[in-house]
């Protein structure tokens, strides 16, 4: 299928954030009540000052949740829609990195209704149909999850589990570089790398079309454009806001084709340790990539142009490998994971959840297959 989804409003500047007010009163609904889902590292910040004054300022009855530190829990969301229902919120707005994002668009898609979110994990029923409305300010340039249909949570299990679908999708997306500048350099990194590796699956798998891969490649220019500027000098806004722009267009690119061997790894790898995503994807997509090129050497090679290389798929194991390791990510992994072998993350690889990554892939992939790749990221170095 080849269609490019409905994509919100987007708008972009550094301090846009203080309009967010004028942004809620111009939604159709025109709500007044609004659940605000802030991480809680930014909650007490400048980043959640600013937020609050601004939906003072337009006399928005703001209810907090800030109760978000790592990874969200179904139970967590469950807290948050309660509050949502309790509050009877008409909009909510997410503000931080993917996973308050996450949170905020699954809330405004359960409060409608009464269900754990547990119950639509894995679209195992289908989300109520009409979700309240959200407004995604990242403060983070990696998941692109104000652009996207997906949202991730961990289930009673803690399991990772994902919904999806068109529910999930948020009105509008604020861009404001002046919430990244405080971002560490290894998260600014880890981040910008899983933006760049969405923007490569999204527009080198067995899905890719033509009309998306103009998005992706915009996406991957920009990244290799400002990434290494957004890490090695944290206050430059042109950097920061091309960042944000590059993760939106990232997220816009696989919500219409998804992802591909690289996610299937990193998930496998973010199961069994604590290996951050970004990182993940990244060396996921750099163990991976010599055993791909043959299956869509031109689709490859356009990237490896983008990156600003020669449209050579040849050349691109490097130019991502260079990326990688410019900014500062750490390519060997055995220390992390001790015990863990190539067996042990291959049979992770090939669980059902992530078969969907895999057979989009644009090489099919063998046990044999699995069981490579897995020895190539467990032994880079
Ligand atoms: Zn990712």
């Amino acid at each position: 299928m080849k269609t490019l989804l409905p994509v919100p409003e987007i708008a972009v500047g550094a301090d846009r954030v203080d309009k967010i007010g004028a942004d809620l009163a111009a939604l159709k609904e025109a709500p007044k009540r609004v659940l605000l889902v802030i991480d809680r590292m930014l909650s007490h910040g400048g980043v959640g000052k600013r937020v609050r004054e601004a939906l003072a300022t337009t006399r928005h009855e703001t209810a907090l949740w800030d109760g978000l530190a790592g990874k969200p829990t179904g139970a967590q969301i469950d807290t948050a829609a309660a509050l949502a229902r309790t509050h009877t919120a008409e909009a909510v707005i997410g503000v931080g990195g993917g996973s308050a994002l996450d949170v905020a668009k699954l809330v405004a898609a359960i409060a409608g209704a009464t269900d754990s979110v547990e119950r639509y994990a894995f679209c195992a029923n289908p989300l109520p149909t009409i979700p309240l409305p959200v407004i995604c300010v990242p403060t983070t340039a990696g998941t692109g999850s104000e652009t996207t249909h997906t949202a991730v949570f961990a289930n009673a299990a803690g399991k990772k589990a994902w919904a999806w679908g068109p529910e999930l999708a948020a009105r509008k997306a604020v861009l404001d570089a002046s919430l990244t500048t405080s971002l560490p350099a290894p998260l600014t990194a880890a981040t910008g790398i899983d933006a760049l590796i969405h923007a490569v699956e999204s527009c080198t798998n067995a899905n890719r079309f033509e009309a998306n891969d103009v998005i992706a490649h915009a996406a991957i220019r920009l990244i290799a454009r400002h990434l290494p500027a957004a890490v090695r000098e944290p206050q430059n806004l042109e950097a920061r806001e091309g960042m944000l722009v590059a993760s939106c267009y990232a997220g816009i690119a696989i919500n219409n084709t998804g992802t591909a061997i690289a996610h299937n790894i990193a998930h496998a790898l973010g199961s069994i340790g604590k290996v951050h995503h970004g990182r993940a994807a990244g060396l996921g997509l750099r163990a991976s990539l010599p055993w791909s090129l043959s299956a869509s050497e031109r689709a490859f090679a356009d990237v490896a142009e983008a990156m600003g290389g020669p449209r050579d798929a040849g050349a691109l194991p490097g130019l991502v490998d260079r990326l990688i390791r410019a900014v500062g990510l750490k390519v060997a992994l055995a220390d992390e994971l001790p015990g863990v072998t190539p067996e042990r993350l291959a049979a992770e690889m090939a669980l059902p959840e992530n078969e969907a990554m895999r057979k989009s892939s644009a090489r099919p992939s063998t046990e044999r297959d699995l069981h490579d790749l897995a020895r190539a990221v467990l032994t880079a170095s």
